[in-house]
């Protein structure tokens, strides 16, 4: 999506040797028109799928899953994160490690907002290892919802995730950003789904 990467061009900025920083528009400050186009941009790509939710992740995936509801007309649930380990029999639960905030969280779904009737959508702002994307796949397979595909919104293609995902089983897989690598702070683009 060129709009998506011009943005990321002129306000991305890249941390270290795997971190690319947009907290200006994307996971702190957030660019509502900006979000809303990436919306509708998932809706195209994910049209006449039958899809009847979107799939997040609290907090970074919650604007571009809701915009992506909105252009769908479909309900958006977020996987809470919490820290506890005490089971809860009314939801379902994974652990998902974070690379960039080194630990771990579970994350949870009430029972009550996916079932087996459900065809959904993941949603998440980035894709690096694939960690938050199989925890939320391990989340609709425990209901035994119909995994469509995921949206993303930036893939790190120089990371495994993608690959983690399709061994998982997980193919229908669109990012509106593709980066390459990093060079020198600045960002590679390689072709987007
Ligand atoms: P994964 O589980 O695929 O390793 O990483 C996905 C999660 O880690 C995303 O939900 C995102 O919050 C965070 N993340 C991974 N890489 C980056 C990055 O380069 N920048 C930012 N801001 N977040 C990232």
């Amino acid at each position: 999506m060129k709009e998506l990467e011009a943005r990321i061009k002129e306000d991305g900025r890249v941390l270290g040797a795997d971190i690319l920083k947009v907290d200006s528009f994307l996971n702190h400050q957030i660019d509502p028109k900006l979000m809303q186009a990436m919306g509708a941009e998932f809706a195209r790509l994910f049209k006449d799928q039958g899809i009847t939710k979107v799939i997040t992740v609290e907090a970074s995936g919650i604007a571009p899953a809701v915009m992506a509801g909105l252009s769908l007309d479909v309900p958006v649930v977020f996987a809470r994160k919490s820290k506890s380990r005490i089971l809860s029999d009314d939801a379902y639960t994974a652990d998902v490690y974070s690379y960039t905030k080194q630990s771990t969280n579970q994350i949870r779904i009430d029972k009550r907002f996916l079932s087996a009737d459900d065809h959904v959508l993941l949603i998440d702002d980035f894709l690096a290892n694939g960690q938050a994307l199989l925890g939320m796949k391990a989340l609709a397979d425990d209901a035994g919802a119909t995994i469509i595909g995921a949206g993303i919104v930036i893939e790190k293609s120089f990371q495994p995730g993608r690959q983690a995902a399709i061994e998982a089983g997980l193919t229908n897989i669109h990012s509106l950003a593709k980066i390459a690598a990093f060079e020198n702070g600045q960002v590679v683009f390689e072709e987007a789904d």
